[in-house]
């Protein structure tokens, strides 16, 4: 078991799903926990779901792509706990999905927003204090998509996001090593979660090509989706002491998905 006692965390998107189960598995290890999402509804209930099994939560609402409401965040976390260790970017949408000829720039530029500039105002803003505090580590969620799976038809925005998150991983694990702050990037499968409800899928069959796969999409469960714990379970590693000398990493966390398609 980490022990993350006397640690503060900050959680994006914890209001369903990977964020959820990783604010909770922190929250488990002692971390005291300012869990956000863009929803009040369903981040006081994570709030409320950590503090029911002994933790300490604070819940706050917030869009990732408004940089004074993330300003505001980080300035609350540091308000009510002291100090910041460990950040989980983890927000995200899939957006609208179709082909590059029918994406429309409105719809290009709120995946880009949420995913991309969220992650950046994340850590832009988390940084200093972490600086302060002598080091961290930063989580950030991308995906199996655009970094090893290009065959989601329409997903081009989505996988633009999450290749940039990896590229932003390691530019920064550079330059954020000698203020002692990790950094690295969990690229999922697929997950049970609530994301399907927050995608839009349009003609997509037009950017399909057809192309056959080893039979089973996921070798290690036989096709079946992983669960925001497994997930979780990285982050809580990845934020902890046991991975004291790992930055910059990816980690494709996917029972083998991406190897296949
Ligand atoms: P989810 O929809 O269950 O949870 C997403 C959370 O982010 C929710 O709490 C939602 O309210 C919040 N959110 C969405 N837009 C926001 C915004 N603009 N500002 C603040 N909060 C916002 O989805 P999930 O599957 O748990 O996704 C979490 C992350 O994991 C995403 O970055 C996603 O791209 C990534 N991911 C998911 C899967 C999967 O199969 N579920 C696979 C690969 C990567």
């Amino acid at each position: 078991m980490q022990d993350l006692n006397g640690k503060v965390a900050l959680v994006t998107g914890a209001g369903s799903g990977i964020g959820k189960a990783a604010a909770l598995k922190l929250a488990a290890a002692g971390a005291k926990v300012v869990v956000m999402s863009r929803t009040a509804e369903e981040i006081e209930a994570t709030a409320r779901e950590i503090e029911a099994a002994g933790g300490t939560a604070k819940a706050i609402t917030a869009d990732t792509s408004d940089d004074a409401k993330m300003k505001a965040l980080v300035d609350e976390t540091i308000q009510a706990f002291g100090r910041l260790d460990i950040v989980v970017a983890n927000a995200g949408i899939n957006g609208v999905w179709a082909p590059i000829d029918d994406l429309k720039p409105e719809e290009w530029d709120k995946t880009i927003a949420v995913n991309l500039r969220g992650t950046y105002l994340t850590i832009h803003h988390a940084v200093p204090h972490l600086k302060r505090g002598g080091g961290g580590s930063i989580v950030v969620i991308a995906s199996i998509n655009g970094t090893r799976t290009f065959t989601n038809p329409g997903a081009t925005a989505y996988s633009v996001t999450k290749a940039g998150q990896v590229a932003m991983t390691q530019q920064l694990a550079v330059e954020l090593g000698e203020h002692r702050i990790r950094i690295n990037v969990i690229c999922p499968g697929a997950i049970e979660s609530e994301i399907s409800d927050n995608t839009k899928q349009r003609n997509t069959e037009e950017a399909e090509v057809p192309a056959e796969f080893p039979e089973g999409d996921i070798p290690l469960t036989g096709g079946k989706p992983g669960k925001a714990e497994d997930v979780a379970d990285a982050v809580l590693f990845l934020a902890s002491d046991a991975s004291r000398h790992i930055t910059g990493t990816p980690i494709w966390l996917d029972g083998g998905q991406s190897l296949l398609r």
